[in-house]
């Protein structure tokens, strides 16, 4: 159903990268006959799932969204991929994303944008728009993707679909080709509460392959789902962040995230207004620290190793080889991020842009830990527009940085967000975002008050 469902829309929607009908029907007849035999391995066994094409897939091409990688077909899969296969999940197939993650519409990808199944001229956020709109679209029923900044969230909150972006170390990053190290999680992409809380206990928990891994138990998220979706938030402490409102925040969000707050207080919760005062300088810290991480992890696409090599005429050395092929390959988001981060982190410049922004960034945990000491959550709107128009940002790269302006704090924290559906905006009828952080390791909190308010 799913595959036809894709057959149908995604000419339009051009949420998927590559479709695995054959995989996806294979694997699905043999999760057919688990069930008939009763040995289901798992309750998601035989429900379909898309995959962001920045995760390793054995046998199937992972490009991330750019040229530079077209035609490379891992030889091993991400450890999140692993264990959905081995739990029996069929994959669709990958989803479309900004090149390298770069991005908050889905815009920067190098093989064309993919459209918001709410009105296809507008953009369903990014970098993981294409698997928020499968999702959205009900060409998959689940999806993973990637948050570095907000790109699980923020394309959650535009097309009204459920986002979570794990505590930093929940959720292994082995096999997910790296952004930025520091602030990347793997997460769930849902139509519900409940269903992130499912594939979430089935992602997360210790992986030896990747070093960054948290050794502990995975939580109770779908517990915590249940006991949400109970609609009894008793003694819940939650804090509103001022900061992240005001000028440039879209009155129909305004309005939509200031009921949800009201209907926090209706089921019990005690809300309360919490300053964060270096939230304000989280961009500005993250678009130095994802650029000189960035940098240094595009320099292995290098025109030996993998995918794309282009050997200029009367010129083959292997400097020659490198430029044309990384100038030919990479977009100019990433030209743009590369060239930053080799600024920042250049001698000279190094304690004045990359180390200062290490010391915000501990500003930024500070500010965090000292609210967790009076509130259990923290919530704001998560993006603050809805969906905009294809094209309006794309030649104003600070104006789609802006997009992520309340997301980016929890990735530079290390602690996990959720993004639910919290209706739509008045003015333009299109999806509103409503996030919920929690402290690191508390990510029941996220599925508690997500499915109270869903
Ligand atoms: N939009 C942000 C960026 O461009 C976030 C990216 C992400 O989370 N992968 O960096």
């Amino acid at each position: 159903a799913h595959l036809d469902r894709i057959a149908a829309v995604d000419a339009g929607v051009h949420a998927f990268l590559h479709v695995d009908a054959e995989g996806a029907l294979a694997q699905a007849a043999e999760s057919d006959a688990r069930r008939a035999a009763g040995e289901a391995r798992h309750l998601l066994d035989g429900v379909p799932i898309a995959v962001k094409d920045v995760l390793a897939t054995q046998g199937l091409p992972t490009t991330c969204g750019s040229k530079i990688l077209e035609g490379w077909v891992p030889p091993y899969d991400a450890t999140v991929v692993r264990r959905i296969k081995d739990a029996g999940l069929p994959i669709l197939g990958k989803t479309n994303m900004d090149e390298f993650a770069m991005g908050s519409s889905t815009e920067h990808s190098a093989y064309g944008p993919t459209r918001n199944p709410w009105d296809q001229t507008r953009i369903p956020g990014g970098s993981g728009g294409g698997s928020a709109a499968a999702v959205a679209a009900f060409e998959a029923p689940l999806a993973l993707g990637t948050d570095t900044g907000g790109s699980i969230r923020q394309p959650g909150a535009v097309t009204g679909t459920v986002g979570v972006k794990p505590t930093y170390g929940g959720v292994s990053r082995y096999g997910l080709v790296a952004l930025a190290n520091s602030l990347d999680q793997v997460g769930p992409v849902t139509r519900t509460v409940l269903d992130s809380a499912l594939l979430h206990e089935l992602i997360g928990g210790h992986d030896p392959l990747d070093s960054t891994s948290v050794d502990a138990p995975v939580g109770a998220y779908v517990e915590a789902a249940r006991q949400g979706a109970t609609g009894d938030l008793a003694g819940l402490r939650v804090g509103v962040i001022k900061e992240l409102a005001g000028d440039g925040w879209q009155a129909g969000v305004m309005a939509r995230f200031a009921e949800t707050v009201e209907l926090l207080e209706k089921l019990g919760a005690e809300v309360t207004e919490i300053s964060c005062p270096t939230f304000v300088h989280a961009m500005a810290t993250y678009y130095l620290i994802l650029p000189a991480e960035c940098s240094s992890n595009l320099a292995k696409f290098d025109a030996m190793r993998y995918g794309l090599r282009v050997v200029p005429e009367g010129d083959p050395s292997a400097e020659a080889v490198m430029r044309a092929t990384r100038d030919a390959g990479f977009g100019d988001e990433v030209k743009r991020r590369i060239m930053i981060g080799t600024y920042a982190l250049s001698s000279g410049y190094y304690d004045a842009y990359y180390g200062q922004a290490q010391k915000v960034r501990t500003l930024i945990s500070r500010d965090f830990a000292a609210a967790f000491e009076s509130v259990d959550v923290l919530v704001s709107p998560t993006s603050p527009t809805t969906a905009f128009p294809l094209g309006e940002k794309l030649d104003d790269p600070l104006a789609m940085y802006l997009q992520d302006l309340a997301t980016i704090p929890a990735n530079l924290a290390g602690v996990p967000g959720i993004s639910v559906p919290a209706g739509l905006a008045d003015e333009d009828g299109l999806p509103v975002g409503f996030q919920v952080l929690a402290p690191a390791l508390a990510d029941e909190r996220l599925y508690r008050v997500g499915a109270a308010v869903e």
